[in-house]
């Protein structure tokens, strides 16, 4: 295979920690770039961990000239779609201009090394906005409604600018996908950590906002497994990752509920004005038949599963 390092930005995430340990297993030496005092709890310790901030252009640029990895992955973001309305210029600064400054420090490398060197940008179905289509391709119209989804796009567009410039570079335009590993900020997990919480006796309800979006909910492993193929593929390119099926938040609840035996389960959910977004795609649905073509992909976990295996998480956490 050839690659021998990897470079992974944002590591302590989800993401991160389970594409670490895909690279790990193929034989990688991973580095990960994480923010100091940020904790890493399912980042396996043979990660080599590097502290700093992806907005340190210099500092970022330095490190990546000394290692001069195969294989760059850039999973820094805020990744808080909500979070970005109360910060919009520092979601502008680490979701699109500290990617476009990784994908310079990537240019340079490959020249000064005379290499290639594979960059892989997480993208959102955020760029798309209230798409102008459904399901969304590679295709379909940028027209992004919030902050986070505007900066996604610039780094998105940006991630073509450098493969034209000969740069090995995709861009994997992700939709929400979930495990047991989330965090409880977005709403998956929130639902599923409740909901243990619920059946055991340990909170009276659930309160949330928009019940009525639909996503496109796919199984982080599964999304991880794209970004390698992509960074492995002869050539760079952008790819939808995407399962082809979008469930609403509340057939997400119901499904939760019912998985952990709770009935009359209507009264315990309460919908909090205050949890509603400004904007709020309505669908959000991908079609990864470009993906599924070029790179071989195709998601292994379902909708019910991947509740399932993220109620059965948290009950167990909290028996
Ligand atoms: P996002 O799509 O990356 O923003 O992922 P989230 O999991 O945060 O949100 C997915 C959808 O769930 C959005 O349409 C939210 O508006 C909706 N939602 C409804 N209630 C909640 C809630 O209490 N928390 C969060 N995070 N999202 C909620």
């Amino acid at each position: 295979m050839g690659v021998s390092r990897a470079f992974v930005t944002g590591a302590s995430g989800q993401d991160g920690s389970y594409l670490a340990e895909r690279l790990l297993g193929d034989g990688v030496e991973v580095h990960a770039l994480t923010l100091s005092g940020e904790v890493s709890e399912h980042l396996p310790p043979e990660v080599v961990i590097h502290h700093g901030d992806l907005c340190d252009v210099p500092a970022t640029r330095a490190l990546l000239t000394d290692l001069a990895p195969d294989e760059i992955y850039n999973l820094a973001a805020l990744s808080s779609v909500a979070a970005s309305w109360e910060d919009p210029d520092l979601s502008a600064a680490v979701n699109g201009a500290a990617a476009v400054a990784l994908l310079e420090s990537a240019w340079q490398v490959a020249r000064a090394r005379d290499k290639q060197v594979a960059f892989v940008q997480c993208s959102s179905a955020e760029i798309f906005g209230e798409p102008a289509e459904s399901p969304q391709s590679e295709a379909t119209p940028l027209r992004p409604v919030n902050p986070y989804g505007a900066a996604k796009a610039y780094a998105h567009l940006m991630t073509g600018v450098y493969r034209s410039r000969g740069l090995h570079a995709s861009s994997l335009v992700l939709y929400n996908h979930e495990s047991p590993r989330r965090s409880p900020r977005f709403v998956t997990r929130k639902i599923t950590s409740t909901v243990a919480a619920i059946a055991t006796g340990r909170a009276e309800e659930l309160v949330l906002g928009n019940l009525d979006a639909r996503r496109d909910f796919g199984w982080a492993p599964d999304v991880v497994d794209a970004m390698v193929r992509a960074a492995r593929h002869h050539d760079g390119d952008d790819y939808v990752v995407a399962t082809g099926t979008s469930h609403s938040v509340r057939e997400f609840v119901a499904a939760a509920f019912s998985h952990a035996g709770v009935t009359n389960w209507e009264r315990r959910v309460r919908v909090d004005p205050a949890l509603l977004r400004p904007t709020d795609p309505t669908d959000l649905t991908g079609d990864a038949t470009k993906a599924r073509t070029q790179l071989g992909w195709a998601p292994t976990l379902a909708f019910p599963e991947i509740v399932k295996q993220m109620v059965d998480t948290d009950l167990e956490l909290q028996s």
